[in-house]
């Protein structure tokens, strides 16, 4: 198929994706917000992630610049690729539903938090970077680039790695043994591995 309707494919998920956040997004700003946990770091890396994962591949679409990264996979393989596109793109929504005023794009305590663990939260500590994961996969596999491949890996990875304990950390902070409990019973973001 050609390159013109894979971009058009990874649009059109780009911006589902977009309209979801959004949505949360202008929810979020009328929240009033507790505490606020290594705020300026949190930026830093929200900031990459932008970079990596939406002005990086955006470029990709649009212009010529990293043609010389093309890979060829096959259809196949870029089918699969939109396939779970659509699983995450579901999960992100389904996610962004359960999590509702508690969702921060950082580490946050809003006023009136409360802990979930039902839906998606059942399964996993953290679906929406399990969905996140997905998508860096996706706009991999689906705009068959190296250089928008590894941007994601590595933007995403940093903030998820420098994150993801710290965010446990406040968590048992605000939640004690609840919290603790909630650790026994589920994974990080693969459910029964990891
Ligand atoms: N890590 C979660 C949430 C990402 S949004 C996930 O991947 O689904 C980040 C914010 O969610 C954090 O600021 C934290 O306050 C909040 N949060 C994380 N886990 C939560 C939970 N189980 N219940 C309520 N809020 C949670």
């Amino acid at each position: 198929m050609n390159e013109f309707y894979w971009n058009a494919i990874y649009l059109i998920f780009f911006m589902i994706l977009m309209f979801t956040r959004i949505i949360y997004a202008k929810r979020y700003k009328k929240i009033e917000k507790n505490r606020s946990v290594k705020k300026k770091r949190e930026e830093f890396l929200v900031l990459i992630v932008s970079i990596g994962m939406m002005i990086i591949p955006l470029i990709g679409v649009f212009t010529n610049f990293f043609i010389n990264f093309r890979i060829n996979l096959g259809d196949n393989i870029r089918w699969m690729g939109v396939f779970l596109f659509g699983i995450s793109a579901i999960l992100f929504w389904w996610v962004h539903k359960t999590l509702g005023d508690n969702w921060s794009p950082m580490l946050e305590i809003q006023k009136n938090h409360t802990l979930i663990k039902s839906g998606p939260y059942k399964l996993v500590r953290h679906p929406m970077y399990t969905q996140v994961w997905l998508w860096v996969i996706c706009q991999w596999l689906i705009l068959s680039n190296w250089f928008i491949g590894i941007a994601g890996f590595i933007s995403w990875g940093l903030l998820y790695f420098i994150r993801v304990n710290d965010e446990e950390k406040m968590m048992i902070d605000e939640f004690g043994d609840e919290y603790r409990n909630y650790m026994k019973n589920t994974k990080k973001i693969i459910p029964w591995i990891y």
